[in-house]
Protein backbone atom coordinates (compact mmCIF):
# COMPACT_ATOMS: atom_id res chain seq x y z
CA UNK A 1 0.00 0.00 0.00
CA UNK A 2 1.56 3.41 -1.11
CA UNK A 3 1.79 6.36 2.00
CA UNK A 4 -0.76 8.17 1.69
CA UNK A 5 -0.15 11.65 1.19
CA UNK A 6 -3.12 13.09 3.54
CA UNK A 7 -2.38 10.95 6.18
CA UNK A 8 0.92 11.46 6.58
CA UNK A 9 0.52 15.10 6.51
CA UNK A 10 -1.83 15.37 9.31
CA UNK A 11 0.36 12.75 11.53
CA UNK A 12 3.52 15.58 10.19
CA UNK A 13 0.94 18.45 11.28
CA UNK A 14 0.04 17.05 14.68
CA UNK A 15 3.94 16.22 15.29
CA UNK A 16 4.27 20.09 14.10
CA UNK A 17 2.23 21.29 17.23
CA UNK A 18 3.16 18.42 19.74
CA UNK A 19 6.77 20.23 18.55
CA UNK A 20 5.57 23.33 18.79
CA UNK A 21 4.45 22.81 22.41
CA UNK A 22 7.53 21.10 23.72
CA UNK A 23 9.74 24.77 22.05
CA UNK A 24 7.64 26.46 24.26
CA UNK A 25 7.39 24.41 26.91
CA UNK A 26 11.24 24.70 27.28
CA UNK A 27 11.48 28.61 26.47
CA UNK A 28 9.14 28.96 29.29
CA UNK A 29 10.99 27.11 31.73
CA UNK A 30 14.21 28.95 30.75
CA UNK A 31 13.04 32.65 31.35
CA UNK A 32 12.35 31.43 35.17
CA UNK A 33 14.45 33.78 37.28
CA UNK A 34 17.65 31.44 39.11
CA UNK A 35 17.31 30.72 42.61
CA UNK A 36 19.07 32.60 45.07
CA UNK A 37 21.17 29.43 45.89
CA UNK A 38 24.42 28.82 44.17
CA UNK A 39 24.37 25.23 44.05
CA UNK A 40 20.94 25.60 42.63
CA UNK A 41 22.03 27.72 39.65
CA UNK A 42 24.54 25.56 38.43
CA UNK A 43 21.80 22.44 38.73
CA UNK A 44 19.69 24.94 36.19
CA UNK A 45 22.09 26.09 34.26
CA UNK A 46 22.92 22.40 33.53
CA UNK A 47 19.02 21.85 33.24
CA UNK A 48 19.12 24.54 30.80
CA UNK A 49 21.93 23.34 28.72
CA UNK A 50 20.44 19.64 28.60
CA UNK A 51 16.91 21.55 27.66
CA UNK A 52 19.12 23.53 24.91
CA UNK A 53 19.73 20.22 22.80
CA UNK A 54 16.12 18.88 23.11
CA UNK A 55 15.23 22.64 21.92
CA UNK A 56 17.69 22.26 19.09
CA UNK A 57 16.74 18.63 18.39
CA UNK A 58 12.70 19.85 18.47
CA UNK A 59 14.03 22.69 15.64
CA UNK A 60 15.46 20.83 13.61
CA UNK A 61 12.73 18.56 13.35
CA UNK A 62 9.86 21.20 12.68
CA UNK A 63 12.01 22.39 9.73
CA UNK A 64 12.38 19.22 8.35
CA UNK A 65 8.69 18.63 8.82
CA UNK A 66 8.20 21.91 7.31
CA UNK A 67 9.99 21.11 4.41
CA UNK A 68 8.28 17.75 3.63
CA UNK A 69 4.93 19.39 4.05
CA UNK A 70 6.31 22.18 1.11
CA UNK A 71 6.85 18.55 -0.71
CA UNK A 72 3.47 16.86 -0.24
CA UNK A 73 1.81 21.02 -1.56
CA UNK A 74 4.48 20.51 -4.19
CA UNK A 75 3.20 17.11 -5.20
CA UNK A 76 6.84 15.98 -5.03
CA UNK A 77 6.66 14.25 -1.86
CA UNK A 78 8.33 10.71 -1.35
CA UNK A 79 10.68 11.26 -4.40
CA UNK A 80 14.44 11.80 -3.64
CA UNK A 81 15.73 15.19 -3.56
CA UNK A 82 19.31 13.72 -4.88
CA UNK A 83 18.15 11.49 -7.87
CA UNK A 84 14.63 11.77 -8.39
CA UNK A 85 13.74 8.11 -8.08
CA UNK A 86 10.70 7.24 -5.48
CA UNK A 87 12.00 7.07 -1.86
CA UNK A 88 11.22 3.18 -0.86
CA UNK A 89 7.75 3.36 0.88
CA UNK A 90 9.43 1.63 4.20
CA UNK A 91 11.34 4.29 4.23
CA UNK A 92 8.81 6.92 4.40
CA UNK A 93 6.69 4.89 6.82
CA UNK A 94 9.81 4.92 8.98
CA UNK A 95 10.60 8.33 8.33
CA UNK A 96 8.04 10.47 6.74
CA UNK A 97 10.42 13.49 6.91
CA UNK A 98 13.22 11.53 4.74
CA UNK A 99 14.34 13.77 2.01
CA UNK A 100 16.30 11.27 0.12
CA UNK A 101 16.52 7.60 -0.56
CA UNK A 102 18.63 4.88 0.96
CA UNK A 103 21.09 4.94 -1.72
CA UNK A 104 21.60 8.80 -1.50
CA UNK A 105 20.98 9.40 2.06
CA UNK A 106 24.16 6.85 2.71
CA UNK A 107 26.16 9.49 1.82
CA UNK A 108 25.91 11.49 4.46
CA UNK A 109 23.25 11.62 7.38
CA UNK A 110 19.80 12.57 6.46
ZN1 LIG B 1 18.26 9.14 -4.35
Amino acid sequence: MKPDAISIRTALEARLAALGARVEAIEEAQREPLDDDLSEQAVAREDDEALDGVERAAMAEIARIRQAIGRIEAGTFGQCLACGEPIAEARLRASPTAARCIACASDDAD
